[in-house]
């Protein structure tokens, strides 16, 4: 079944607020196995709303609006479908009663204007709301008409409580389930070429997205059952790790701090920091994992030559290799390791702009890991503006830990 979505509002087209209704609608439509095929964003204007429904009724089963159903002069949606199906709005008066009794809930006089909201056509069954805004179901000719208000509170929950279970209901038998995995150390460019011929299947379909965590790649299945979707997926999972696998961290909502945390766990091992152009971002990313205090030791911020030697960086090592060496990442993890007695330190120093420094051009950045037995270290130049160089750095170095704490023997 093909679905489109019209969201309503001049504020939408004078780019003061963003259509967050459309991609919460559009991220939920596949649960249904429910085929979005447009989006169309219209003003608060009652002509060119009439002409977006008619071509979507031309074009669409299901066609889903959200907004114009306040109670000003500007809201036209009601007056919009009224004219689009050819019937005339009448104030029931149930409704008005309702719409009534939010108001003196809240110890407030109704406005007159908003009767208007308790305007409906004979053939609209009329969708509770939790604000004073109801919304319209409408069936016509095979195809579904379902108007929503704007305030993504109130379409979200007329969504899930009223609108999700009734579409739910018809269509039964389709689905699409879709599960993300979640990549770092390979460019969207090379991960499209490795994975070319499964970009032109469409069940399962594949998509390839760059995040600030890595490249992602989105496999969404369409099935009968969630056994069948979740089969197809599956495969393609296997497809895709054959190629991939060393670049594979996690799915769907892992985040890398969460799986180096339950490696440390499961190891029973314990991580320290010393980290200088991300400024701290590494320890704080590493405690975003909950449980993070039962093996974090704690990270050193050493941001400037003199605050790295006050952490005991020996000043020989600088003058010599420079802040920025492979040399000194290796230092500091050793120091983060013994002055915080964790079992591995992690020491990260790097360029993130506005310019070079020492001759290092912006993006470089050398990540140590020392876990006291040996050391191992990655020099990586990284594109991108200063937050993007430091989101790399600091992923790029949960990375290498992940990957030497999957190894079997400690490095060397
Ligand atoms: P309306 O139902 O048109 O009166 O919309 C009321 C409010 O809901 C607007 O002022 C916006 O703040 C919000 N809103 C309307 N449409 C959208 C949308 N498509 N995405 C996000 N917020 C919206
Ligand atoms: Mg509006």
């Amino acid at each position: 079944m093909k679905a489109e979505i019209i969201s309503i509002g001049t504020e939408l087209l004078l780019g003061e607020i963003i259509d967050t209704n459309s991609a919460y609608l559009a991220s939920r439509l596949p649960l249904l196995g429910l085929d979005l095929h447009f989006i169309s964003t219209v003003g608060d204007n009652q002509q060119r709303l009439v002409k977006t429904l008619k071509q979507a009724w031309q074009r669409s089963d299901i066609i889903i609006t959200t907004g114009g159903l306040g109670p000003t002069e500007d809201d036209i949606t009601r007056e919009a479908v009224a004219e689009l199906v050819d019937e005339e709005l009448k104030i029931d008066p149930t409704l008005a009663q309702e719409i009534q009794n939010v108001f003196t809930k809240y110890g407030l006089e109704m406005p007159p204007n908003n009767i208007k909201q308790a305007a409906v056509i004979p053939s609209a069954q009329v969708i509770p709301g939790r604000g004073t805004a109801p919304g319209w179901w409408l069936e016509q000719d095979g195809r579904i008409i379902i108007v929503m208000p704007g305030p993504p509170r109130e379409m979200q929950s007329m969504w899930e409580k009223q609108v999700f279970p009734k579409l739910q209901q018809r269509m039964r038998g389709v689905v699409i389930i879709s599960r993300t995995l979640k990549t770092f150390g390979l460019s969207e460019s090379k991960v499209d070429e490795l994975v070319n011929p499964f970009l032109t299947t469409s069940n399962p379909s594949l998509g390839i997205y760059a995040k600030s965590d890595g490249i992602h790649l989105r496999i969404a299945a369409k099935g009968h059952s969630v056994t069948e979707a979740q089969e197809l997926i599956a495969q393609r999972e296997a497809d895709i790790r054959a190629i991939l696998d060393d670049y594979t961290w996690g799915i769907d909502s892992d985040t890398l701090e969460s799986i180096v945390g339950a490696l440390l766990m499961a190891k029973g091992l314990s991580l320290a920091t010393m980290e200088s152009c991300t400024g701290g971002l590494l320890a704080n990313t590493i405690t975003n994992a909950p449980g993070s205090s039962t093996y974090f030791k704690g990270g050193l911020v050493a941001y400037t030559d003199k605050a790295k030697t006050a952490f005991g960086t020996d000043a020989q090592l600088i003058s010599q290799y420079g802040a920025i060496s492979a040399e000194l990442a290796k230092a500091m993890a050793t120091i983060a390791r013994e002055k915080l007695g964790a079992a591995i330190g992690i020491g990260l120093t790097g360029v993130t702009g506005p310019t070079e420094s020492e001759g290092k051009p912006i993006g470089t950045i050398f990540i140590s890991i020392d876990n006291g037995h040996g050391q191992q270290s990655s020099t990586r130049n990284y594109p991108g503006n200063r937050l993007q160089v430091k989101q790399r750095a600091v992923i790029s170095a949960l990375f290498e830990l992940r990957r030497i704490l999957l190894q079997e023997e400690p490095c060397t």
